[in-house]
């Protein structure tokens, strides 16, 4: 996984990126709400390994697993911010399908 911006609504972008051609601006700046910051591998620490059968090591590894899935099964019904973000055009639950491996591993 690489490090990314995803764009949703190119609009913004576009009238910002005009308003700083035209000299009417110095910085491009868009709302939150068009771009999305993709995830991204965070390294371990040097030398570490995962137990044995990880995430089914132990019963903490295996609540933790557990928990990291049913988090993605309620998303986006879990909070406010979520149901709005589930009523862009653009939203689709599988781009998100890396979050629960993300919540436990990297
Ligand atoms: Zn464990
Ligand atoms: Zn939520």
């Amino acid at each position: 996984m690489r490090n990314r911006v995803i764009i949703r609504d190119i609009q913004p972008l576009l009238t910002s990126a005009n308003r700083v051609e035209s000299g009417e601006d110095s910085l491009i700046d868009v709302p939150a709400s068009s771009f999305e910051l993709g995830g991204y591998l965070v390294p371990p620490p040097h030398g570490f390994q995962f137990p044995k059968n990880f995430p089914y090591c132990c019963e903490y590894h295996i609540d933790q697993f557990t928990r990291a899935q049913q988090v993605y099964e309620n998303f986006p019904t879990c909070c406010d911010g979520h149901r709005r973000l589930a009523k862009t055009k653009w939203f689709r639950k599988l781009d998100y399908i890396y979050v629960p491996f993300k919540l436990y591993r990297w």
